[in-house]
């Protein structure tokens, strides 16, 4: 199924998201984890891309196994930044034989010292319409409530993700963020300019306080103070802190399903118990499929 026609149901919707393994050696036990939160039968699953395209096999494979064991909609990653043209059809072609029918289309990072000018792919919005031109895809992108550093302004980078909607994205899938503030904020600020499309508010359920101070201090995402606190108190605690981490993370998606943001996408990092643990907590909230 087409994520456009999930979205288009307008009810509050809840996906998951698994990365494939760098290495065969852990194929397995990825394939597992995805494989147990397919069978929690969220709306959709997405597959991540692995930097530099490395694991591209891996990220069909699993969207296809999730498909077709669990009746799960797939939604595959696929960045462009390392990669040209042919091996971007191919892979089109190949997620069009296992019948994947959703694509995340991303830049990805650029590799420390790769400055090869004549690269073929720059920018996500020419994949986005390449994609778009090679077969009956509903393609998403990403998008950055608190601005990608790469960004020169708040307004160049709305600017860049109209052209990239208007480029074809049907639907747009948040970094993380910690505020919901933080996003009610980017939503005025697109809808302003005429993105309509849906927004995929991208939850982080944090089970490792120490890890998620490092990753945000990196992307400069703003951690609020309450949410530091729980960070300060619990960090050192691995079991209490998935516990804060989660209900944190839960608190977060009631109230942006409160406030009208209907589709909810939770990191849940191959983690089943995660998943598992916040489907159970908005039990009453979401409507269950069949
Ligand atoms: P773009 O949309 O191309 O934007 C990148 C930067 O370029 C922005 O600053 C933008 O404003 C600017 N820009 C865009 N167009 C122009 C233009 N015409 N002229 C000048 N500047 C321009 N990475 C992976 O490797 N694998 C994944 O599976 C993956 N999944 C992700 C999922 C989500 C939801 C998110 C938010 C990120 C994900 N990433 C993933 C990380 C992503 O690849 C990086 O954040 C990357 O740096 C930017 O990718 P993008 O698609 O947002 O790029």
């Amino acid at each position: 199924m087409k994520l456009s026609q999930i979205f288009a149901e307008k009810r509050p919707t809840l996906s998951f998201e698994v990365f494939p393994p760098k290495t065969s050696d852990t194929y397995d036990s990825v394939k597992f984890a995805a494989e147990k939160i397919a069978s929690l039968k969220p709306d959709f699953m997405s597959v991540t891309y692995g930097a530099g395209g490395g694991t591209s096999k891996y990220t069909a494979d699993i969207a296809e196994d999730i498909l077709t064991k669990h009746d799960v909609t797939p939604l595959a990653h696929l960045t462009c930044v390392s990669s040209d043209k042919k091996t971007v059809e191919n892979t089109l072609f190949s997620l069009k034989d296992k019948k994947i029918e959703n694509i995340l289309a991303l830049r990805g990072d650029i590799p420390s010292g790769f400055e090869n000018e004549n690269r073929e792919y720059k920018y996500a919005s020419q994949l986005v319409s390449d994609i778009k031109k090679y077969g009956d895809f509903c393609v998403g992108g990403a998008c950055y409530p608190e601005g990608h550093p790469e960004d020169l302004s708040v307004a160049d980078g709305i600017k860049h993700l109209k052209e990239k909607v208007d480029a074809g994205c049907e639907f747009l899938t948040t970094q993380m963020f910690f505020d919901n503030n933080i996003l009610y904020s980017f939503l005025y600020k697109i809808r302003e300019v005429g993105i309509t499309v849906p927004i995929v508010a991208g939850i982080m359920p944090v089970t490792n306080g120490k890890q998620i101070k490092r990753i945000c201090s990196l992307s400069g995402t703003y951690l609020p103070q309450r949410f530091k606190s729980i960070v300060d108190r619990f960090g050192d605690k691995p079991s209490a802190m998935k516990q804060a981490g989660i209900a944190y993370a839960t608190e977060q998606i009631i109230d942006l399903f409160a406030n009208g943001v209907n589709a909810v996408h939770v990191y849940s990092m191959n983690k089943p118990d995660v998943a598992e643990k916040i489907q159970q907590n908005l039990s009453e909230i979401i409507l269950k499929k069949d």
